[in-house]
């Protein structure tokens, strides 16, 4: 039997019903209860490290979990962290680096309902997960609604449907149909060297989404904040205004300040490309890094991770414009 390793984190997988609503309740003994026949089909160690709702999953937390991922992956054949699926995307995008070329499969998972509902959606992704973790191939992965998606290609599109979540920019890496577990290996990055727990991470990076006529000093403000590192999601392919509010100008007097700029879209499918108009083409003169058909959660995890890594920005500029695990394509 495969040993698989279920670390908790809380979510509404986890939750019950309090005076104030939904709120995690029910440790791992407790989750382990409504595995249903799960713990008869693989060797099974239960681990509580947080009993949180995810919205309060924050960087202290992500090291956290990328610890005991990282401690965990010579013991056990795959690791299932249960968690909420509010920011779920953000922790699979920030594990996928903190712990690249993991040797063994980290799979994400939650629900829409708690496990304790009738109708809770918590057992059938857990079946999903548990069967990824057990399939040998490493990487990071979000399991829900019988899919599997590479975890910094993961992004919350629905409130409540049970498919949560979309794999945007890259093909799903599973699904569950009638044959079983039907896995596209050429949808896995392949790993390409040991795995290093690398956990440092800078928090001040300050994630921007254009607004039409959005006042440039907001830069000032930011700089003022220390801020170290922004993602500006910007308009369709890429572009962002500079009559009457000169934000081009803004961004010659970010990079002077050496802060790092990364440009993406606002669109969540296909990918950015500040070459094509006048407007991009103006901001990347002035140095920002191109985020191309990578997701938000991605790019902002990805430029915490790169800005705790190195305070040069040409090495995180360096660092962009590779793929660290899949979760950019697009480079010119
Ligand atoms: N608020 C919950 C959380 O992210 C939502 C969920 O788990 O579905 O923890």
């Amino acid at each position: 039997m495969k040993r698989i390793l279920l670390l908790t984190t809380g979510g509404t997988i986890a939750s019950r019903l309090t005076d104030e609503g939904l709120a995690p309740g029910l440790d791992g003994a407790a989750l382990s209860h409504y595995l249903g026949g799960l713990p008869d089909s693989y060797d099974l160690t239960v681990r509580d490290i947080l009993h949180l709702d995810s919205s309060n999953i924050q960087p202290e937390e992500w090291r956290l979990i990328a610890q005991s991922v990282y401690e965990a992956r010579n013991g056990f054949d795959g690791i299932v962290v249960s968690h909420g699926t509010d920011t779920m995307a953000y922790t699979a995008s920030v594990l996928s680096y903190m712990v690249r070329n993991i040797p063994v499969p980290v799979v994400l998972t939650g629900a829409q309902l708690p496990i304790e509902h009738p109708l809770t959606d918590g057992l059938d992704n857990l079946r999903t997960a548990f069967a990824m973790a057990a399939s040998g191939r490493p990487g990071v992965f979000l399991a829900f609604d019988r899919r599997v998606m590479l975890g910094c290609r993961a992004v919350k599109t629905h409130t409540t449907a049970f498919g949560a979540f979309d794999s945007v920019n890259w093909p799903l890496v599973a699904q569950v149909n009638g044959a079983g577990l039907t896995i596209r290996d050429d949808a896995i990055p392949p790993t390409d060297g040991p795995c290093v727990l690398r956990d440092k991470l800078c928090e001040a990076v300050f994630l921007i989404k254009l607004t039409p006529g959005l006042d440039p000093e907001v830069f000032d403000m930011l700089l003022s904040m220390h801020y170290r590192g922004v993602v500006i999601e910007a308009f369709g392919a890429g572009g962002l205004h500079f009559i009457r509010r000169n934000l081009i100008e803004k961004l010659h007097a970010a990079a002077q300040s050496g802060m790092a700029v990364v440009v993406c879209s606002q669109c969540l499918y296909e990918s950015s490309n500040f070459y094509l108009y006048q407007a991009g083409q103006k901001a990347l003169a002035e140095g920002v890094i191109q985020g191309w058909d990578m997701t938000t959660e991605a790019a902002v995890t990805k430029l915490m991770w790169a800005l705790g890594q190195t305070g040069d920005l040409d090495e995180v500029r360096t660092l962009f414009s590779k793929s660290i695990a899949g979760e950019v394509q697009n480079r010119r």
